[in-house]
């Protein structure tokens, strides 16, 4: 049948999940033209190269994973370093190590032993009297009790969800993991690092070929984008894409307030939270960092949390009950149009995904696409 369009593809967004899939159907020999509204490609794992300090414009971004397929995907594209993030926690001028692991209950309470600590934790805990935990509060003291709760949980988790912790999902903390060893690693998968020559290396490969617009916004002239392309890939607001018919979801939003000092080491560490409520901030991030980088000066980052309102960026889904709900009812009627619209990544699946967790979902969406069955 004759096509009467001049793309197979419209992907609207240029982060990782709309790269992904572009790179895959042009492979397939899909012609596809992705519009992006930010000027660069590549979403929030955008770089930008600061006289040599890949700075990580939309926020820290360390890639790890479990999976090995997905682990050699993004090995196509750039090699990685030997960064293991390992972030340290502020309070009150003392600092925890971050995961909770031995080296945290030796600062928080001086303990030598797993066994000991086990025990205090399990004598805080008995005090409670917590059934199985429905909020992120009840999560948290039911893991590892108040004293760690009040100093590295509950400050920043509030300030960056801008919510009660007795208001959040449960889930949120369990992605970080608890180790009764002395091992920083904040996360436990098999691979982790970060590219090097920074993420826009792994945007640029997928994109090879690819025909891309920036600087577009397809709410400006959606009837026109859509009249270009069979079918349209579709990644920013799922609740925008609909006007808001059901009503808005939250999302959380980001400020972030970027800084060069002549010095060549801040903090010593990529990644410092600020877990103290009365410090407006949520983390500083130290760019070279991630890189090892030995330049005189330094770049870093605080990153205040905000609540998304219009014309600000959508960072996070807050996925409690009632906007899980409302992102539902969306996702029922996106599926009525999947002849026509696919729907992918974290603000048009409205979930918490990682950068791996996009891959492996746009890679999903592929293989439904173009091996049915
Ligand atoms: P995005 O990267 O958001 O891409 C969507 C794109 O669509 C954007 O570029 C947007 O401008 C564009 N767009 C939206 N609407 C329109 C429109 N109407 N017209 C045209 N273009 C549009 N993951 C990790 O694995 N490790 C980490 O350490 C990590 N740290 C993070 C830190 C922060 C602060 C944030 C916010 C996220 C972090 N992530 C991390 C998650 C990671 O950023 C995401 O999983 C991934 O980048 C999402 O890719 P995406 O393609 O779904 O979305
Ligand atoms: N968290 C916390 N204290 C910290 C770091 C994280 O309480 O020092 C909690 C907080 O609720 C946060 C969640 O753990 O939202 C997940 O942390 P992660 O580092 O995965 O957040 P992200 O990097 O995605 O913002």
């Amino acid at each position: 049948m004759q096509k009467s369009k001049a793309y197979d593809y419209l992907i609207i967004g240029s982060g990782l999940f709309g790269s992904v899939f572009a790179h895959e159907a042009h492979k397939r020999g899909k012609k596809c033209l992705v519009i992006e509204k930010r000027n660069h490609l590549g979403g929030n794992v955008y770089c930008e190269d600061v006289d040599g300090i890949n700075v990580h414009t939309y926020g820290a971004h360390i890639f790890h994973t479990n999976d090995k397929g997905i682990w050699e995907y993004v090995n196509q594209f750039a090699t990685f370093n030997r960064y293991i993030n390992t972030p340290l926690a502020h309070y009150k001028g003392k600092l925890y190590n971050l995961p909770f692991n031995m080296n945290t209950f030796y600062q928080m309470w001086g303990l030598t032993t797993p066994e000991a600590v086990q025990a205090k934790i399990q004598e805080q805990i008995a005090q409670m009297n917590i059934g199985a935990p429905s909020n992120l509060e009840e999560q948290a003291l039911k893991l590892v009790g108040p004293d760690i709760y009040e100093t590295l949980i509950k400050g920043y988790t509030e300030k960056q969800w801008g919510r009660k912790a007795t208001a959040l999902p449960a889930f949120i903390i369990k992605r970080l993991p608890l180790r009764f060893t002395f091992d920083n690693n904040y996360f436990n998968d098999t691979y982790q690092g970060i590219p090097i020559g920074g993420y826009n290396k792994i945007i640029e490969g997928l994109l090879t070929g690819i025909a891309c617009k920036t600087g577009v916004d397809y709410f400006e002239d959606r009837h026109y984008w859509d009249s270009l392309a069979e079918k349209t890939v579709y990644t920013g607001k799922i609740d925008e894409y609909f006007g808001y018919e059901f009503g808005k979801l939250d999302y959380r939003s980001l400020k972030f307030e970027q800084e060069r000092l002549e010095i060549p080491n801040y903090q010593g560490a990529a990644v410092m939270n600020y877990t103290d409520a009365a410090v407006p901030f949520t983390r500083i991030i130290e760019h070279k960092h991630f890189e090892f980088g030995e330049q005189s000066h330094t770049i870093i980052t605080k990153e205040y949390a905000t609540e998304w309102t219009p014309g600000a960026e959508p960072y996070y889904p807050v996925n409690d009950r009632q906007n899980d709900a409302l992102a539902k009812k969306y996702k029922t009627l996106a599926d009525t149009l999947n002849e026509k619209v696919l729907f992918g990544g974290r603000l048009a699946e409205y979930r918490y995904y990682d950068m791996h967790q996009v891959i492996g979902s746009a890679l999903v969406k592929v293989k439904h696409e173009f091996n049915p069955g």
